[in-house]
């Protein structure tokens, strides 16, 4: 990573672009600064696994000054969504809404810089802008592309004024969108589910989840509003106070992306049966996605939300993969006990008896079978009776003649 800022620096240095490398090269020591923590978790000065690295605050102000009675932590990969500036908490009955994003207090935020392939529908995630670049993964062109940011909130956010309301339910943004960025060390064992599935699995695998909205930043104190509407400008003039409630000498916010990236373990589950040509692919993959978690959850006895995951285009197959990941910091292997040909029989099985419930109509989904909490911003796609027929086509019943045979 840093080899490319280095490059990207003499690049502009090259053209003379003396802004541009000196941009970079503040990138590649606010870089360093960041590496430092993550090599003392890598190296169990401070353990990654069960030790919350990745926790972030929402510190509450009142009137300028901090509040110290509240605790108010959470996952980053959670909180760049429910603390997110303009999004609101209740605290002991009051209501608060997050303002400010917290800047580092040495250098300034890391810009990661991304774009979707518009080619294989991946994310690719660099340190610089790239006018010639390829994408990591299929190799198209993608330089030309419009390349957005998002910065990795990593010391927390603030509340700011909360406008008075008679609305006591808190606005919250939804759960943030989850990419597969990859990178991780392939585990040897593969497994081949009845010719249907292919299941393998990784560990240090790296994901990216972003919040779905974007955000004008303030760059010197944080302060920060959600922007409605699609397409940002390339910055806004804006009065405002900073977090202590003065005046803020800055009046230009800058547009970003709030972004987690983290590594845990993954299991990829290879599923030719699940198309990705129509539009009703994708409905019928996430349906099944959902309805697989809740089996695998059920049958391996791993709670909800220590597993989630997304799905990916295999281009080659022309289908969609399922990846389910560990939802716990660094990862806890839960995924790998999908290699296991029981296991993966028994989740199938416990989907089935989910989606077969009488909970809903079959042409859509309850909380009671495939819909959560966390996967709101999908519902409207999630239908209870796709999941059965992807599920009946993987694992079909056994025709009752056979149960005759046993004598009953
Ligand atoms: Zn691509
Ligand atoms: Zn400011
Ligand atoms: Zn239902």
């Amino acid at each position: 990573m840093e080899q490319e800022f280095l490059q990207a620096e003499k690049e502009a240095e090259n053209k003379s672009d003396y802004e541009k490398a000196g941009f970079y090269q503040k990138q590649s020591e606010s870089l360093r600064h960041e590496r430092v923590l993550d090599l003392l978790s890598r190296y169990c000065v401070i353990p990654k696994y069960g030790f919350p690295v990745d926790v972030v605050e929402l510190q509450v102000y009142r009137e300028g000054r901090p509040d110290n009675r509240y605790d108010l932590s959470r996952d980053l990969r959670v909180a760049i969504s429910e603390y997110a500036p303009d999004s609101e908490v209740i605290v002991d009955g009051k209501k608060y809404t997050s303002k400010y994003v917290t800047l580092p207090k040495i250098k300034g935020f890391t810009r990661h810089y991304f774009c979707t392939c518009p080619n294989c529908r991946k994310v690719n995630v660099h340190l610089s802008e790239g006018t010639d670049r390829l994408c990591k993964y299929c190799g198209e062109p993608i330089g030309s592309l419009n390349w957005e940011y998002y910065i990795e909130p990593a010391e927390g956010f603030k509340t700011g004024i909360t406008k008075e309301s008679t609305r006591m339910k808190p606005k919250r943004s939804y759960a943030g969108e989850v990419f597969y960025l990859g990178g991780g060390q392939k585990d040897e064992a593969a497994a081949v589910f009845g010719e249907m599935i292919t299941a393998e699995s990784s560990s240090n695998d790296r994901l990216l989840v972003m919040n779905k909205s974007r955000f004008y930043i303030c760059p010197r104190c944080g302060y920060a509003e959600i922007i409605k509407g699609n397409i940002p400008g390339l910055r806004m003039e804006q009065e405002h106070k900073n977090f202590r409630q003065y005046n803020c000498e800055n009046e230009t916010l800058q547009p970003v992306r709030l972004g987690h990236s983290f590594e845990t373990d993954v299991a990829r589950l290879i599923i030719p049966l699940l198309r990705s040509q129509e539009r009703e692919d994708y409905a019928k993959a996430l349906s099944f996605l959902y309805a697989f978690l809740e089996g695998f959850s059920m049958a391996a006895g791993i709670e909800r939300k220590d597993i989630d995951g997304v799905l990916e285009l295999n281009l080659e197959k022309g289908s969609y993969d399922v990846l389910i990941y560990d939802n716990v910091p660094g990862g806890a292997g839960h995924v790998k006990r999908l290699i296991d040909e029981e296991i993966m029989r028994k989740a199938l099985e416990s989907a089935r008896s989910k989606v077969l419930q009488n909970c809903c109509d079959e042409n859509t989904s309850c909380y009671n079978c495939l819909r959560n909490y966390y996967n709101q911003s999908k519902h409207s796609l999630l239908r209870r009776g796709y999941a059965r027929e992807i599920i009946d086509l993987l694992a079909p019943v056994r025709p009752a003649a056979s149960r005759s045979d046993t004598g009953i």
